[in-house]
């Protein structure tokens, strides 16, 4: 591992929107960005530099939204959450490894029990573990019996503002809640809330107190209309908001979180669930609410993330469906990189700047002229070290030899 080098093929894509940069490359110190620049502007004497080919260097994707231990093309995602935490365990690490192989530098954890996604960012953190760098949520906050309560709910204002203190105490990074019923249960409508107004308010009161934002499940209705009146940072799914809340949404400045491949790849409920007449039509409604969703936010200009909800190693899927209908390929690049960071309030990713932690993906194509470029991945790394191989072998950057062990 060297701890500068200069890295450029045909040219860097940053993330801001700004268009294709042909001839520029990306100088690294430290797992850091120093520069963006050509090689004549950024390499000094002694700097080594990696020649990338024709490859196209993009900022490593950010998934807004995601969880670590399910697999939704399985099925019943709600009795998988609640699976023995050693079951859980060894699938997270392959879902982890899937994540980072498709080029997701960056992941939002929307919910896990057990504090298993608190682990899994920690031992990441020390390079025990391949997997994107982790912001995580514990355990989201469902009421009894409501979408999202598998593994327990929590109901009132009282429980609930002692659930948010005590999620931040733990060390999470944001608080995960579910105001509406979901796609993949039976459990509750998709427009009423689940949770009261009072109840609404409290968690997110709750959390500003402790520096966290608060994001809910919510299709659309009475569940997403008290978040966005009372504060919420992000609306995730939104499949069946109307142009008047989301047109609040812009004014209040609430993302909007969209997950479109687990709803319309075949591999996603479909295939996990798809046999249950009552949840395929549940599907059905909420791929064509989600369309329509989609297009109202396009319109709206609501900041929008992505993310793909546990279809882990799927993450081209979601710029190729925004592609497929009416986004550029641009938009949907952003929406997958700087707009997640900007999500999660935090600076040191999302985009290809100075400063910026160095996390990118060598694309074999350039995905502003074919978004299944995205799919073309030479290799991925992660604070300027490389995790994913052309070989597609995974490294673990902090791991140690057995004979660096024994000179410990
Ligand atoms: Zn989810």
């Amino acid at each position: 591992l060297t701890a500068e080098y200069f890295i450029s093929g045909r040219g860097v894509i940053d993330g801001t929107g700004t268009d294709l940069q042909e001839g520029v490359g990306l100088l690294v110190r430290d797992g850091l960005i120093a520069g963006v620049g050509t090689a004549a502007e950024l390499t000094g004497e002694g700097v080594p530099v990696i020649d990338a080919g024709d490859d196209v260097i993009i900022p490593g994707f950010i998934d807004s939204h995601t969880h670590i231990t399910i697999r939704p093309g399985e099925g019943d995602q709600h009795a998988q959450m609640v699976k023995p935490k050693v079951w859980q365990t060894v699938r997270g690490v392959e879902n982890l490894r899937l994540m980072i192989a498709s080029g997701v530098t960056t992941a939002r954890i929307m919910t896990e029990d057990g504090d298993i996604d608190l682990l899994y960012r920690d031992a990441i953190a020390r390079g025990e573990i391949v997997g994107p760098r982790l912001r995580v949520s514990g355990r989201g906050l469902a009421p009894t019996g409501g979408h999202g309560s598998a593994a327990g709910g929590v109901d009132g204002p009282d429980a609930l503002r002692t659930a948010v203190r005590d999620h931040a105490a733990r060390g999470v990074d944001h608080i995960k809640i579910f105001t509406t019923g979901g796609v993949s249960s039976k459990r509750g409508s998709l427009a009423d809330s689940a949770y009261t107004e009072e109840e609404i308010a409290t968690i997110i009161e709750e959390a500003a107190r402790h520096g966290l934002f608060v994001s809910t499940h919510a299709h659309g209705g009475l569940g997403a209309e008290y978040a966005i009146r009372h504060g919420i940072r992000s609306i995730e799914h939104g499949t069946m908001l109307t142009p008047e809340q989301l047109a609040e949404m812009v004014e209040r400045g609430v993302f909007l979180v969209t997950n479109n491949t687990i709803r319309n790849h075949p591999k996603g409920i479909e295939q996990g669930d798809g046999a249950d007449p009552f949840i395929m039509e549940k599907l059905r409604e909420a791929r064509a609410a989600g369309l329509r969703a989609t297009e109202l936010a396009r319109a709206s200009g609501v900041k929008m993330a992505v993310g793909t909800d546990s279809m882990h190693g799927f993450f081209g899927y979601e710029l190729q469906w925004l592609v497929e209908h009416g986004w550029t390929p641009m938009q949907a690049l952003v929406a997958a990189t700087r707009t997640g960071a900007e999500l999660m309030g935090i600076d040191d990713c999302g985009t290809l700047e100075a400063g910026k932690r160095a996390d990118f993906v060598l694309l074999r194509r350039n995905p502003l002229e074919d978004i299944h470029a995205v799919y073309d991945i030479d290799a991925v790394y992660k604070e300027g070290v490389e995790i994913i191989t052309p070989d597609e072998l995974s490294r673990t950057p902090g791991a140690v030899s057995p004979k660096e062990l024994a000179e410990l």
